[in-house]
């Protein structure tokens, strides 16, 4: 078994005492039973109730002194902000049927068996009844529980492919992350619905919504192998079925990412941003272009397009693997501006170890190596305002990079003579 955090425990337990107050039947489902069962750590848990989800979320809410419940009353659910572990779904068990291929379906209110009914995968199927004091046994009308303990990833009935295609990324997804093999039907189910072209019924939105959430694995690039094994890449663009001419820069990526994350655990980084940049780099400019366009990534994203233009524009790749000695303030002088994504893509993808160990001290110390003296004490030294002390600032950066500059009292004389030198009238 899996463990879970003291604030989801105290979820569990307030949503147990709603559902005996208002008699509603809670579930907890998907993907944190699975994990559950799978001895994962699991953070994110949601709840299904056979009942009015919308008031249920604002008695536990309630009862738990959480102020913040989001409502969607057109699609029964409500989101609770829980401290530290985000925002919390309860949904009302529904039931659903897809108009066409493609298509979103369309839902209705319904108990917790149809609910399960319409997910993906039989070990997603799952439902844990949570009852006050009362031990109940797990909801399991599907045998998901015996699937995942032979590692087998099963649809729920044969047109679950044509339902909904993005379930074919999603087996992807859990094929790589779990080392789970497709059960004998379902892969001949996926087969059926690649020949029919059914990841052609599907628009480019959701589409980019399953490469993001692909590029979020821990190992995108075995994810990426299999689609080129299921000859599904081209879906998502042609550019990027040569799979080979980008394996060697995302798991040259995803060690950038490793060392990264153990170095430093509190550094925030966006890493499905970072292998984005990686296969977006790899594509002919035309195709890149287009990429871009069909795909409409958020606007971080295109933030990080332009850096790499910047990349080019300075010639970074060039100046770092051709530069085994480079002073820290250089450094500096070359890499401030870019993200940290940008930056881990660029330690990627530069090939010599000098021009990786340069990127990484300008990450790990250089890019917060700031003056103690700020603009108020240059003012006070007899500065007048104005672009001047900035300059001066910049000047006494460059030489605490390069250690001429250690105390602040070095920094207060090199702002003297500065100031004396340069600025006679003190502008
Ligand atoms: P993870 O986030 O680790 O990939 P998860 O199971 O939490 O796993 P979500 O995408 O958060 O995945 O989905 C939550 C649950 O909703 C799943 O466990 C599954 O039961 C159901 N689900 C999600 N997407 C689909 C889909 N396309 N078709 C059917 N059911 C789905």
């Amino acid at each position: 078994m899996g463990f879970i955090t003291e604030e989801t425990i105290a979820f569990i337990e307030a949503v147990s005492i709603v559902s005996v107050e208002t008699g509603i039947a809670a579930y907890a489902v998907g993907g944190f039973v699975r994990e559950l069962f799978l001895g994962e750590k699991n953070e994110d848990i949601d709840i299904t109730v056979e009942g009015d989800a919308i008031q249920f979320a604002k008695q536990v809410a309630r009862l738990l002194n959480l102020t913040n419940v989001q409502t969607h009353p057109q699609f029964q659910t409500a989101s609770v902000q829980a401290p530290s572990e985000g925002w919390i779904d309860i949904v009302t068990a529904r039931s659903e049927y897809y108009p066409y291929p493609g298509a979103l379906p369309v839902v209705k209110s319904s108990n917790i068996t149809e609910d399960l009914r319409r997910r993906d995968f039989t070990f997603n199927a799952m439902a844990i009844p949570i009852r006050e004091r009362k031990m109940l046994p797990l909801v399991d009308p599907f045998s998901g529980l015996k699937d995942l303990q032979k590692g087998l990833i099963r649809i729920m009935h044969p047109k679950s492919f044509h339902d909904d295609p993005t379930r074919i990324f999603r087996a992807v997804r859990y094929q790589t992350r779990l080392n789970f093999q497709l059960e004998a039907e379902t892969k001949e189910a996926m087969q059926t619905a690649l020949k029919a072209n059914v990841l052609e019924t599907i628009s480019n939105d959701r589409i980019r919504n399953e490469l993001i959430a692909i590029l979020h694995e821990q190992c995108p690039n075995n994810a990426l192998r299999l689609l080129d094994e299921w000859n599904i890449l081209k879906y998502i663009h042609p550019g990027l079925t040569a799979v080979h001419a980008y394996n060697g820069l995302i798991s040259q990526i995803q060690s950038s990412l490793t060392q990264f994350a153990l170095l430093i655990p509190f550094y925030k980084i966006v890493s499905w941003e970072v292998y984005l940049l990686g296969l977006i780099s790899i594509l002919q400019p035309d195709d890149a272009q287009n990429f871009l366009e069909r795909y409409h990534f958020p606007r971080s994203v295109q933030n990080k397009i332009d850096e790499l233009r910047v990349v080019q524009e300075r010639d970074l790749i060039n100046i770092l693997e051709q530069h085994d000695h480079l002073k820290p303030s250089r450094l500096v002088e070359l890499l401030d501006g870019l993200s940290k994504e940008t930056l881990l893509w660029l330690m990627a993808k530069v090939s010599t170890p000098q021009a990786r160990f340069h990127i990484s001290l300008y990450l790990r110390t250089l890019r917060h190596v700031k003056p103690q003296i700020n603009g108020h004490t240059l003012l006070k030294m007899g500065m007048k305002p104005g672009k001047a002390v900035g300059d001066v600032l910049r000047a006494i950066r460059k030489e605490k990079l390069d250690g001429r500059l250690i105390t602040l009292d070095d920094e207060k004389t090199y702002a003297k003579k500065w100031i004396d030198t340069y600025l006679t009238d003190g502008t």
